[in-house]
């Protein structure tokens, strides 16, 4: 099964997504993930991409395209592969089209998380992740079971973005609403798009997703 999940920054993209992941056995494909890499390496497209990033302004499509068509033609592919946070344009969008065409693959379902602006600035705030394990967290939403230990893997360091902050969530909002909002048009017309409640709590957001891939929403 291959899958989209769409929405602004915050929305619980990569929450979901790790959750299908485990679950259903598809690999999450995070463009953010891979951009973070890149800069923590310092290889050439990290070198580019790190001032873009802290504006919270869209890495340029033809970067962000060819990374991502080596991602999908990994083997962990093979059963399906669930994008989260690509793609972000009107032009990545044709992109993926024309990659899946040529592999003849088909994408299954976009799903929109929809979520009020005001909320998403306390979900980014609140954002904190394990260094060792990648697990996501929330301050208030999602704690730790123990003080400062991860739930997931005992781990007891914890990174924040450095995008994540106030003044650079409205730049990253402004992004959204102008330059990926117009995908929600452009899937809707394929039939492809299907819109779930995104400030539901974490369980009953993967149940409706559940249900739209299950075929019973
Ligand atoms: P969020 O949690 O805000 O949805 P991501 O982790 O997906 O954020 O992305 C972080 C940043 O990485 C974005 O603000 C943007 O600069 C860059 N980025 C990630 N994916 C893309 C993409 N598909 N196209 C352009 N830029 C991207
Ligand atoms: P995105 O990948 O769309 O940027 P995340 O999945 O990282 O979003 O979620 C942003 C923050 O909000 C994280 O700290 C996460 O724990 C929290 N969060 C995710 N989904 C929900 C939800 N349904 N209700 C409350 N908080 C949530
Ligand atoms: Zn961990």
């Amino acid at each position: 099964m291959n899958l989209i999940l769409l929405g602004p920054p915050g929305a619980g993209k990569g929450t979901q997504a790790k959750r299908l992941e485990e679950a259903r056995g598809i690999a999450q494909i995070s463009t953010g993930d891979m951009l973070r890499a890149e800069v923590k390496s310092g290889s050439e497209i990290g070198l580019r991409a790190r001032a873009i990033m802290e504006r919270g302004d869209l890495v340029p499509d033809e970067v962000i395209t060819a990374m991502l068509a080596a991602r999908v033609s990994r083997p962990d592919c093979a059963k399906g592969f669930i994008l989260d946070g690509f793609p972000r344009t009107v032009p990545q969008a044709e992109a993926l089209d024309g990659m899946l065409a040529e592999k003849g693959l088909r994408l299954d379902h976009v799903i929109e998380l929809q979520v009020d602006d005001a909320a998403l600035v306390e979900r980014i705030a609140g954002r904190f992740t394990c260094a060792s394990c990648g697990a996501g967290y929330h301050d208030t939403f999602k704690p730790t079971a123990q003080p400062g230990i991860c739930d997931n893997c005992g781990g007891t360091e914890f990174t924040r973005r450095a995008d994540d902050k106030a003044e650079t969530v409205a730049a990253r909002l402004d992004a959204y609403h102008r330059q990926t909002a117009p995908l929600l048009p452009y899937y809707a017309a394929q039939g492809k798009l299907s819109g779930v409640d995104g400030m539901a709590a974490m369980d009953q957001v993967a149940g409706a997703i559940g249900a739209i891939l299950n075929g019973k929403a």
